[in-house]
């Protein structure tokens, strides 16, 4: 199993860069995990998007989202050329309702509403989320293939129990908005690359890669904050590949 970085950045992409978007591959299974600003552009780059096995949105935030919206459109054209079959399955939260009635689209998606701990098929990937704790629901994913296990954080603040969630998972993922010095003036709802570290280091977790980055962050402060937690880390890299496991 391996991961392509399409995007790493929230709540807006750098320059040149894309919001939250991770390809992940086990033989012929292509999962798209988020879709924000810039992403698409990054995937057709790899395969045409009817290619797809299935799409999982973390939660409904549009930097997690927005560019799903056209690749509804690039859907509906591989339908109309005949080179779409079957619906595309996607699995987002069911709130907020009316961001989870946005999702369907002239039956070319087959939309799901992901529920705590209730795993899914995902072609030869198995897909089990985890709920954060965001502004809106968010769920994490552990994802498992070729014996392997990648663990995302979605979006979500510290919880004590996010370490049980991601547990020996030999790749995590984990969004790292914060520097230490912006959760001591009061910034929520995301983890520091500190939080991601100390996690990691806790759930003895093989490598981490810290993503969400924020545009205006230092993002030297926060590889640094997170080294002193967890040796193994690294910032995400946009359109590199990472093997998950051995
Ligand atoms: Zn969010």
């Amino acid at each position: 199993m391996e991961l392509t970085v399409l995007g790493r950045h929230g709540p807006y992409p750098a320059a040149g860069g894309a919001c939250s978007g991770y390809l992940i591959t086990s033989g012929e299974t292509r999962l798209l995990v988020d879709c924000g600003a810039g992403v698409l552009g990054r995937l057709v780059a790899l395969f045409s998007p009817e290619n797809l096995t299935g799409v999982i949105l973390s939660h409904l935030h549009s930097d997690h989202t927005s560019d799903y919206f056209v690749l509804r459109y690039a859907l509906e054209v591989a339908h109309f050329q005949g080179r779409q079959r079957d619906p595309l399955p996607v699995w987002a939260p069911a709130e907020p309702a009316e961001e989870f009635a946005r999702l369907d689209y002239r039956g070319l998606v087959n939309v799901h509403k992901v529920e705590e701990g209730q795993a899914v098929e995902i072609g030869g990937i198995k897909a089990v989320p985890f709920a954060g704790r965001h502004s809106v629901p968010s769920y994490g994913w552990l994802l498992t293939g070729d014996g392997a296990t990648l663990a995302y954080s979605g979006d979500t603040e510290f919880f004590p129990e996010l370490e049980e969630k991601v547990r020996g998972a030999d790749l995590f993922l984990c969004e790292a908005t914060y520097s230490e010095v912006q959760l001591a003036q009061g910034a929520r709802n995301h983890l520091t690359a500190a939080q991601a570290a100390a996690v990691a280091r806790c759930a003895g977790v093989g490598r981490l890669l810290l993503t969400h980055l924020s545009p205006p962050q230092d993002l030297a402060v926060l590889l640094r904050e997170a080294g002193r937690e967890f040796a193994a880390v690294a910032l995400a890299e946009e359109g590199r590949t990472y093997p998950v496991g051995a």
